[in-house]
């Protein structure tokens, strides 16, 4: 259900509020220092590791409003914020942990599961996640979106076994509305190609990206439209989020989500109980809990396998089946994501 400020304000404004989405963008914090002072944490500034291993600080200063002041656990300050144990170098966790490297910076297509591919549409985040593969991953200049999706088009066009195109990344609502405009209009030939799906996090962490321009490309789409987020904790909510939900599915889409299991984050029946129910208040279904990629610089986000599935499995206990995510792993070169 929606919050009855949140159903007013659907009503009332003609658009959503704070003006143009890259504004907020090119405004989020880059600098530790100012972001622990803000939540009231100067103390741990001695704490910051002295240099940030090729991956910046980024956080949208509406995703920072939702950090609890003072708290040096909050679960939403711990996914952004650099930690020395970053620097600790663990077995088994590699700068390539699916393992598609290659694949990846080739062309921006990938295409490993059947009836689906899926393009790397864009290499920008609003959010840098610490957990996160693509600290390492090295962009390519040469992403799915650039020369007009003409090499993503042609390989969806030589291929009538892809059913769903899917747009991942980075984030893919970072590029402008004019771009995915502009691949909409190259699918408009490939008949086969019934769903278009969207990767996205920005929803969660800038929900000013929802707007008209961006509500209306999907709206017209004659496609049926799948958007799956990105949160990890219930307090990744509020009032804006729950807005930015609503009015994608005014817009016709199915909203999922997924979630990565990180220690000292989610790691308890509590939370993950929590984000499901939240999540389903929003409209949106949990969909994949994945356990984390083996990305160096991460092992300190790892939850054993054992603790995992007894998590699900109180999980399960406790939640409706239609609110408890599917436990998975993904493996290189397996034909789909493993469940546990
Ligand atoms: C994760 C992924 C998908 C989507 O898998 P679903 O199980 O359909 O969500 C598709 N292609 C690739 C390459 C992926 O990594
Ligand atoms: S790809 Fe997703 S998880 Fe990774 S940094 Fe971007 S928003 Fe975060």
């Amino acid at each position: 259900m929606i919050p009855a400020s949140t159903a007013a304000r659907l009503t009332s404004a003609t658009g959503p509020e704070g003006g143009d989405w890259r504004l907020h963008w090119r405004d989020a914090l880059t600098d530790p220092a100012e972001l622990l002072a803000l939540l009231g944490l100067q103390h741990l500034s001695t704490q910051l590791p002295a240099e940030d291993a090729g991956f910046a600080l980024r956080v949208p200063r509406g995703f920072v409003r939702r950090m609890r002041h003072g708290d040096a656990r909050d679960p939403l300050l711990l996914q952004v914020l650099p930690q020395l144990a970053e620097l600790d170098r663990v077995p088994g966790f590699v700068t390539d942990a699916v393992g598609d490297m290659d694949a990846r910076a080739a062309h921006g297509v990938l295409h490993k599961y059947h009836g689906r591919a899926l393009l790397i549409a864009s290499g920008s985040c609003a959010i840098n996640c610490r957990y996160c593969f693509r600290r390492h991953f090295p962009y390519a200049e040469e992403m799915a979106a650039a020369s007009q999706w003409r090499q993503a088009l042609a390989h969806l066009h030589g291929d009538s076994s892809i059913t769903e195109l899917i747009l991942s990344g980075g984030d893919p609502l970072a590029l402008a509305t004019s771009k995915l405009e502009a691949l909409s209009a190259g699918l408009a030939d490939i008949p086969h190609v019934t769903r278009l799906r969207i990767h996205t996090r920005l929803p969660v962490v800038l929900p000013e990206r929802v707007d008209a321009t961006l509500l209306a490309w999907l709206a017209a789409l004659p496609l049926q439209k799948v958007i799956v987020l990105h949160a990890n904790h219930a307090n990744e909510f509020d009032a804006d989020v729950d807005r930015a939900c609503a009015q994608l599915r005014e817009a016709g889409v199915t909203l999922l989500n997924q979630s990565v299991l990180l220690r000292g984050i989610n790691d308890g029946t509590d939370a993950l109980a929590e984000l499901s129910e939240r999540l389903f208040a929003a409209g949106v279904l949990p969909y994949y809990l994945h356990q984390l990629d083996r990305v160096q610089g991460a092992a300190h986000f790892e939850v054993d396998d054992v603790r995992a599935l007894d998590l699900v499995k109180d999980l399960r206990a406790r939640l409706p089946g239609y609110l408890v995510p599917t436990l998975v792993r993904e493996v290189g070169g397996a034909a789909s994501k493993l469940p546990l």
